[in-house]
């Protein structure tokens, strides 16, 4: 059987995780190319998937209905990502409350970013001003609610160095979250650093990796706007040509580098910010790497 939250699966596993992130359509008729994309992803069979809550200011409403269809399709565990932005407390709890009578037992309690044309994180009037509290506020509403948290082996941008980020991290933690997901990085010795600090902060919960296909350099250019991540040069150049084929395949070659990478080094899993995109997680050269350490047959 399938365990129901994402701590028990990591507990439990016998080999490394693989996640896929979703984000939800911008207009009803999205669900329907959204559906086909689950549809044609099912042979990946991902030991859970996720999907994003109001991120670049798409529709809430949509975030339920994109949880509902990915669940309806069995693609679970799913974790509904939740965010403060712009929500009371009051709000909150009965957005917690609608997650958990939906069935949903896996949470990734965010603070979110300023709404486009902000620079700065204003909580909404009686409002939450960090993940730490949402954490809190949903341990003890649904204490049965498993607790994701964004971990950032780049440093958050808001965060003046590593060591305080590290601390709120911790912070998170100890209100209870279970485990992190970390921020897209396209150098594994970024993630590397981070775990090695983090463990020295005294964070022991599993540190997934998170990672994003980019198939030209201007993919590249808005997953860094977005992330605030870095790129080695080398990536960059690759994606350099005018052909699309040729760039799109050394994107997936630095994706299965990094994975390979990652795995050999006790990765817990991996987390893929896959866009909704079939075919970057159904190609032939991607499908190899996770056959390498997926057993997705028991
Ligand atoms: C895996 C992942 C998934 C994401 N999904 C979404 C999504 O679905 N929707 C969306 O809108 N955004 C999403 N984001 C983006 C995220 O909302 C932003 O990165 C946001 O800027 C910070 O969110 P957080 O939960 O890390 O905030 P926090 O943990 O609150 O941290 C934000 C900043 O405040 C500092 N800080 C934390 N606690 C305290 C404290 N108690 N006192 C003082 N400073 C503190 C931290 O060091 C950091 O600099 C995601 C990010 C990741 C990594």
């Amino acid at each position: 059987m399938t365990p129901a939250t994402i701590r028990d699966l990591l507990a439990a596993r016998r080999q490394p995780t693989l996640s896929l992130e979703f984000y939800p359509p911008k207009d009803p008729l999205g669900f329907g190319i959204l559906g086909g994309s689950i549809e044609r992803m099912r042979p990946v069979r991902p030991d859970f998937v996720t999907c994003t809550y109001g991120a670049g200011g798409s529709s809430r409403e949509f975030s339920f209905a994109a949880w509902e269809l990915l669940a309806r399709m069995g693609f679970t565990p799913v974790v509904a990502h939740l965010t403060c932005v712009g929500a009371s407390r009051a709000d909150l709890v009965a957005q917690i409350d609608r997650i958990h009578a939906a069935g949903i037992r896996n949470v990734m309690a965010l603070r979110g970013d300023p709404p486009r044309g902000e620079t700065e994180f204003t909580p909404a009037p009686d409002g939450l001003a960090h993940a730490v509290d949402l954490v809190a506020l949903i341990k003890a509403r649904h204490p049965e609610i498993c607790c994701g948290v964004a971990g950032y082996p780049e440093t958050h941008p808001e965060a003046p160095d590593l060591a305080t980020d590290l601390r709120h991290l911790k912070e998170k933690l100890d209100a209870g979250a279970d485990y992190v997901n970390t921020q897209l990085f396209f150098d594994n010795a970024a993630y590397f650093r981070f775990l090695d600090a983090a463990r020295a902060a005294g964070i022991r919960a599993p540190i997934l990796p998170g990672l994003m296909p980019v198939a030209s350099p201007a993919q590249l250019d808005r997953a860094l706007a977005f992330s605030r991540a870095t790129a080695p040069a080398a990536l960059r150049a690759a994606l350099q040509t005018p052909d699309p084929a040729a760039a799109r395949a050394a994107g997936i070659a630095w994706l299965v580098a990094q994975i390979d990478g990652l795995i050999a080094h006790g990765a817990p899993g991996i987390h893929l910010y896959i866009l909704n995109q079939a075919k970057t997680v159904l190609d032939p050269r991607l499908a190899e790497c996770l056959a390498r350490w997926r057993k997705t047959s028991s």
